[in-house]
């Protein structure tokens, strides 16, 4: 191995994340672990991993959802991992873009093949997707570029990063602190009321003119993109 292949392994028991790191890193893997689904995308969202080990059941999020989330705009290799041999959370994981299941308890044997498999695998695949869609808005997080249908609009940088956490969590509802931390920084000084400033200036840019909104206010709770 020339360099060390990130994983992330995103599982709230943590008897097993920790052996599972224990095994991993004698495999020579670099391993981070979080133990909730939020915090696990919110991870995957702001560093880059060769793989994510996934489990299904998962304070937060499930990981049904993280991974649906990731799939928005990434290729990358996800293998979930659940105490239930439940078919049809085997047939969901996979239907979603899952690349492989497996059943708790499982041999660690296996797991190491199949996740050399998958890091086998993805390197013959193309790059991760870089655009995020949400309804007819399309925002290229590599060429920095957003369009409403086929008109381009101009977004500050600040915007910008607003408009792409916010289209990452398609449909969930973001709160104003949770904006300000994510987007500003936890040591920013500023009030949430810039947020809302800059909610104004998004919503002005990408919704105004149109018939159809995408960025809504949840009075007393915060703001949400969905189509
Ligand atoms: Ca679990």
């Amino acid at each position: 191995m020339n360099k060390q292949e990130k994983i992330l392994i995103v599982e709230d028991e943590l008897k097993i994340a920790r052996f599972l790191e224990l095994e991993l890193v004698h495999e020579g893997y670099e391993v981070s672990i979080e133990n909730n689904g939020l915090d696990g995308l919110q991870k995957i969202q702001n560093e880059s991993f060769e793989l994510i080990l996934l489990d299904i059941m998962l304070p937060g999020l499930s990981g049904l959802e993280v991974c649906r989330r990731i799939r928005k705009n990434s290729k990358i290799p996800v293998i979930m991992l659940t105490a239930k041999g439940d078919i049809t959370d085997k047939v969901m994981g996979l239907d979603i873009g899952a690349d492989d299941y497996l059943t708790k308890p499982f041999e660690i044997e296996e797991l190491l093949a199949r996740i050399r498999a998958a890091l086998r695998r993805n390197k013959t695949n193309e790059p991760e997707i870089d655009e995020i869609l949400v309804g007819d808005l399309i925002l290229n997080r590599k060429t920095r570029r957003i369009f409403r249908g086929t008109v381009e609009i101009e977004l500050t940088k600040r915007e910008f990063e607003l408009l792409e956490f916010l289209m990452i969590n398609e449909g969930i509802v973001i709160n104003r602190e949770q904006l300000l931390e994510k987007v500003w920084g936890r040591r920013y000084y500023t009030s949430t009321n810039s947020v809302d400033v800059y909610i104004r200036y998004l919503r002005e840019k990408i919704d105004s003119g149109h018939k159809k909104k995408y960025l809504h206010t949840v009075r007393g709770f915060g703001y949400v993109i969905r189509a």
